[in-house]
């Protein structure tokens, strides 16, 4: 196999400010989704896009694939999704707290 000996592409200051400008309002407008049809997984929205807790990440993708409906988690029949191992488990319980706080 041939190695790449071309240096990687930097992307420039410009391209780089309008992919976070996207990202932000791609992330602005799954908040606004999530403000009107599931508000009780906002927080953890939040505390996941802020960076601050793997736990709200993982706890929001599980809670998003099973259309929020926290119960089915627990029932996930798909293990070979890599979050399997780490979805939060217990019926309707996410990481303590109850699903419909
Ligand atoms: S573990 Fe199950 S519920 Fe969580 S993201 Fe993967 S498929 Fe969806």
């Amino acid at each position: 196999m041939k190695a790449c000996l071309e240096p990687p592409i930097q992307p420039l200051a410009a391209t780089q400010e309008a992919v976070d400008t996207c990202s932000q309002r791609k992330r602005a407008a799954k908040l606004a989704d999530v403000k009107k049809f599931a508000p009780k997984f906002l927080s953890r929205f939040q505390r996941a896009y802020s960076g601050r807790s793997l736990r709200c990440a993982v706890d929001s993708f599980c809670a998003e694939c099973m259309g929020y409906e926290v119960s089915e988690i627990a029932h996930c029949t798909a293990p070979a999704c890599p979050l399997y191992s780490y979805r939060p488990r217990g019926g309707g319980k996410v990481r303590g707290k109850r699903a419909n706080q």
